[in-house]
């Protein structure tokens, strides 16, 4: 083809890197119709409260699980650290971006998960992907839950292994995988702790009892369940008591430590070879001072004060008792995660708005972060909801539900 040629070819529409761009308008069709419930700005939060546009919503939208964000005591830690350290490493862990401050934290998490060792990485999605990523080699195997989160999704398929994926939860379907591919070849089995869609919890003992004739290695996201479950707050591996037969533990900071980041633990030498392997946190800044002060306050509080897991439970019991008690669908939830599934995602939005314009904030999922036809509004609860908040939340919920036909 000539050059003259090639370059009209070029200007021409379909050629255009951009094209796909411009041709995306489902985003700005449902700003214009008012169903747009992403990328909303908050300008004001006191943990169980936002305000949006001058307006109060009750939040039960985010994993703010223990409701640490505002805490006095993790507040004065965060900027006591932002003086001593500055407010960012600028570099990374490799280099100029260790403060004392992380090997701290790292000595003080692999206490509290009962690992020999813990790495830090700057978000838990970067400890999943540099995690998974380093260890899984081109001919070994890497078997997910089908409801596993994007960031171990994305962490197998970066490390070039063979991905298998199993039926959520279904323990025949891990066997059946495994059987495919034999007991020779090396196996990682990672998964969600508890699913943070769907608000059930991994069968652990049964997944530890099919991977064992198999000598899978076993990695645990404990992303939603450090703090919520466990007797201590350690997780579902401590939940089920299986701590010595899982053989990692992930855990993120964007929740329960109410902050950003995340981390690895294990024994010693395999994360000191995700330390010197993983690029995810090789090649990018570590977490911020204010950060990593933040996790190290809130882990204390977490271990020193049983009744917020309590408080927890307890209002996830009450909460699951009565929005299924009104008519609506909550699905297999077993945790302080709540779903109100929905089914067709139209509907899911147009239930979503009416419920923040009455002054609820929930957060609207749909395919492809859960199945087809499985839209839901995720709901969360946090230890420091009020018990009139909650009331509230339940009024509301019934009449929009009543409004809307999702119940009689
Ligand atoms: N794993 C799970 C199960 C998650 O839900 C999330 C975040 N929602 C992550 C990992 C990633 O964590 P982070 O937000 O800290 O990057």
């Amino acid at each position: 083809m000539s050059a003259k040629t090639q370059a009209a070819r070029a200007k021409s529409e379909d050629v255009d890197l951009f094209q796909k761009c411009y041709q995306f308008t489902r985003a700005a069709q449902a700003r214009a119709v008012g169903l747009y419930p992403y990328f909303i700005p908050i300008s004001g939060s006191e943990g169980t409260e936002v305000r949006i546009d001058g307006k109060r919503l009750i939040m039960i939208g985010s994993n703010n699980y223990m409701g640490l964000t505002h805490d006095p005591r993790v507040l004065e830690a965060a900027e006591r650290a932002a003086r001593r350290y500055g407010t960012g490493c600028t570099g990374s862990r490799f280099l100029n971006g260790t403060l004392d401050l992380h090997e701290k934290l790292e000595a003080a998490l692999a206490r509290f998960v009962k690992r020999e060792a813990a790495l830090v990485f700057s978000t838990g999605y970067q400890a999943n992907l540099g995690t998974i990523s380093c260890l899984v080699g081109k001919e070994e195997h890497v078997l997910l839950d089908k409801l596993d989160h994007a960031s171990i999704v994305d962490g197998a398929r970066m490390s070039g292994g063979k991905v298998v994926r199993y039926r959520h939860n279904d323990m025949d379907d891990l066997t059946a995988q495994l059987l495919k591919i034999g007991a020779d070849h090396p196996v990682l089995i990672a998964v969600d702790g508890m699913f943070s869609m769907e608000g059930d919890m991994c069968r652990l003992p049964e997944l530890v009892k099919a991977a064992k004739p198999f000598r899978a290695r076993i990695m645990v996201d404990e992303a939603h369940s450090l703090g919520v479950c466990g007797l201590t707050g350690a997780g579902v591996v401590e939940h089920f008591e299986r701590i010595g037969q899982v053989d990692l533990v992930m855990g993120t900071f964007s929740k329960s430590f109410a902050s950003i980041g995340g981390f690895i633990a294990g024994e010693a030498p395999v994360i000191d070879f995700i330390k010197h392997h993983a690029r995810s946190m090789m090649f990018s800044a570590s977490m911020p001072p204010y950060a990593v002060a933040t996790v190290g306050k809130c882990l204390e509080i977490i271990q020193n004060e049983p009744e917020r897991r309590e408080r927890l439970w307890a209002i996830a019991r009450r909460m699951k008792r009565e929005l299924a008690a009104l008519g609506f669908n909550t699905g297999h939830s077993e945790t302080p995660v709540i779903p109100i599934i929905i089914g067709d995602s139209h509907l899911t939005f147009r239930v979503w708005r009416e419920l923040f314009d009455a002054g609820v904030f929930t957060n609207p999922v749909i395919a492809p972060a859960v199945p087809e036809r499985g839209a839901l509004l995720r709901t969360s609860y946090m230890a420091t909801h009020t018990d009139d908040q909650l009331d509230e939340v339940l009024s509301i919920f019934e009449v929009v539900g009543k409004r809307m036909g999702l119940i009689g």
